[in-house]
C-alpha cells in the first residue's frame, strides 16, 4: 500500500453553495485597493450610523464589566433586558409580550436567521419584497426555503401591491418578509397599506409576516412607523423583529430581538441555546441603559433623526437636480435609493460601457472615489443605493465628485 498522502477533500456542503458571496464584498475590496494607492475615497456603503453610541449606554457597558456581569446570560437573554424590550414594545409599538416571547441575540440579523430556520420545512416559499436586503434570499436558502420575489415598482415609492402579494401566495408560502422602514429605499409602509397586506395575509392559516422594524425610530415626520403585529388578527402570526444597532448606534455591540408567540419563540431559543448560547452578557447590560434613554430613544436619538433627514433633504435636492435623475423623498432609515439607469449604455472615456448598476458603481469609484453599493445587491439592477450616515460635508463633498463624474458621462448635457 503506497504511504502518499491523499489530498483533502475541499468540497463543501450544498448549503454554503446555495448562497452568494455578499457584492459589497468586492467593492469594499476595490475600495481598499484604491486606497492603498493614495486615493481618498468616500464611502458611502455602509448600514451603519456615523455616531458613537450614546455615552449613558456605553458606560453601562463598562460597568457592566467591572460589576462583574461577564458570565453566560439566559440563552433567551436576561429578564431584566427582556423585560425592558417588553414594556418597550407595549409603549411604543402598542404589542404585548411576556418575557418568554421575547428572544436577544447577537443582532437582528441572527435574529432572522433563526426564525427562518425555526418556521420553514424544505419547499416552503418565503415571500421577499423587492428591493430586498441581500440577507433575507440567502438566510431563505440556508434554511432550506425558496423565496419568492415580489417586485415593486420605483413610481409606487417601491410598497408591496397587495394585489400582487395576493396573486403569489401558494400552499407552499410560509413566510412573508417586510421591512419597513427599507433597507435600501427608505420606504415607510403606511398603516392602510399593511391594513390590506394584513387582510390578505389573514386568509392563509399557513402564513407568517416576519416584520423587521430596525429603522423604526430613524423615521422622519409626518410619516410613522406601524408595528405589523399590532394590527387586528395579526399577533398570533407575526414575528417582530429590531435591535439596537441603528436606533442607538450599537453595530459593534451585536444586539437585537424577536418578539411573537411562545410556541415559536421558544423553538428560536431553542436553537440559540446550541449556536451561541445567547448575546454577550456586556452588551444585554448596555441594551437595558439604551431602552432606558426614553420614548423612541430620547433626546440622544432625536438629535440623530434630524441631523440624517437635514442629509437626506441635501441629497435628494441635489441629486434631482441632475439631469436624467427623479428622486422621490425617502420617509425612513439612512439610505437613497437612486434609479440612475439612463446613464446605461453610455461609453466612459478610459472605461468601456456602463452596462449596469454593477459598472456604474466601478466607474463612480473609480472617476469620483467614491463607493456606493449597486441595486443589484438589492435585486433592483437600474438603481443604486447611497448611504447617508456620513456628516454632511462628506456627503457635499461626495455630491460634487459624483456630479463631476456623471458630466464627464454626457459632456454635451447641461446638469
Ligand atoms: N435588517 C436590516 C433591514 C438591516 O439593514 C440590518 C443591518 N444592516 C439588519 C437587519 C441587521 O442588523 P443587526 O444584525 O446589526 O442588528
Amino acid at each position: 500500500m503506497s504511504n502518499r498522502v491523499k489530498p483533502v477533500d475541499i468540497s463543501l456542503s450544498p448549503r454554503v453553495n446555495s448562497v452568494k458571496p455578499s457584492i459589497v464584498t468586492s467593492i469594499a475590496a476595490h475600495t481598499i485597493g484604491l486606497e492603498q494607492a493614495g486615493l481618498p475615497v468616500i464611502r458611502l456603503i455602509k448600514g451603519e450610523p456615523d455616531f458613537n453610541t450614546p455615552i449613558m449606554v456605553a458606560e453601562a457597558g463598562i460597568n457592566a464589566i467591572r460589576e462583574d456581569h461577564t458570565r453566560y446570560t439566559l440563552s433567551g437573554g436576561t429578564l431584566q433586558l427582556r423585560t425592558a424590550i417588553c414594556n418597550k414594545l407595549k409603549e411604543e409599538n402598542g404589542i404585548c409580550y411576556t418575557h418568554d416571547e421575547i428572544v436577544v441575540s447577537n443582532g437582528a440579523k441572527q435574529c432572522i436567521l433563526q426564525a427562518l430556520l425555526a418556521v420553514c420545512s424544505p419547499g416552503d416559499e418565503v415571500l421577499i419584497p423587492c428591493p430586498y436586503w441581500w440577507s433575507y434570499l440567502d438566510m431563505a436558502k440556508l434554511a432550506d426555503a425558496r423565496p419568492v420575489i415580489l417586485p415593486t415598482l420605483s413610481a409606487e415609492n417601491f410598497l408591496l401591491d397587495p394585489e400582487l402579494l395576493d396573486s403569489k401566495i401558494t400552499e407552499n408560502s410560509r413566510l412573508l418578509i417586510l421591512c419597513t422602514p427599507s433597507n435600501p429605499t427608505g420606504s415607510v409602509y403606511p398603516k392602510p397599506l399593511l391594513e390590506r397586506i394584513a387582510e390578505i395575509v389573514a386568509k392563509h392559516p399557513k402564513l407568517l409576516v416576519l416584520s423587521d422594524e430596525i429603522y423604526e425610530h430613524i423615521i422622519y415626520s409626518p410619516a410613522t412607523h406601524t408595528s405589523f403585529a399590532s394590527l387586528p388578527g395579526m399577533w398570533d402570526r407575526t414575528l417582530t423583529v429590531n435591535g439596537f444597532s441603528k436606533t442607538f448606534a450599537m453595530t459593534g455591540w451585536r444586539l437585537g430581538y424577536i418578539a411573537g408567540p411562545k410556541h415559536f419563540v421558544e423553538a428560536i431559543n431553542k436553537l440559540q441555546s446550541h449556536i451561541t448560547s445567547g448575546a454577550s452578557s456586556i452588551a444585554q447590560k448596555a441594551g437595558v441603559a439604551a431602552l432606558g434613554l426614553g420614548y423612541a430613544g430620547g433626546e440622544v436619538v432625536s438629535v440623530m433623526v434630524k441631523a440624517f433627514r437635514e442629509r437626506r433633504d441635501f441629497l435628494v435636492k441635489s441629486f434631482n437636480e441632475l439631469q436624467g435623475i427623479t428622486v422621490s423623498e425617502p420617509q425612513g432609515a439612512f439610505y437613497l435609493f437612486i434609479d440612475f439607469s439612463s446613464y446605461y449604455g453610455i461609453e466612459a472615456e478610459d472605461f468601456g460601457k456602463i452596462e449596469n448598476s454593477e459598472s456604474l458603481c466601478r466607474y463612480i469609484l473609480e472617476k469620483a472615489q467614491v463607493a456606493l453599493v449597486p441595486g443589484i445587491a438589492f435585486g433592483d439592477d437600474s438603481c443604486i443605493r447611497i448611504s447617508y450616515a456620513a456628516s454632511l460635508t462628506t456627503l457635499q463633498a461626495a455630491f460634487e465628485r459624483i456630479k463631476k463624474a456623471l458630466i464627464s458621462l454626457r459632456p454635451a448635457v447641461p446638469v
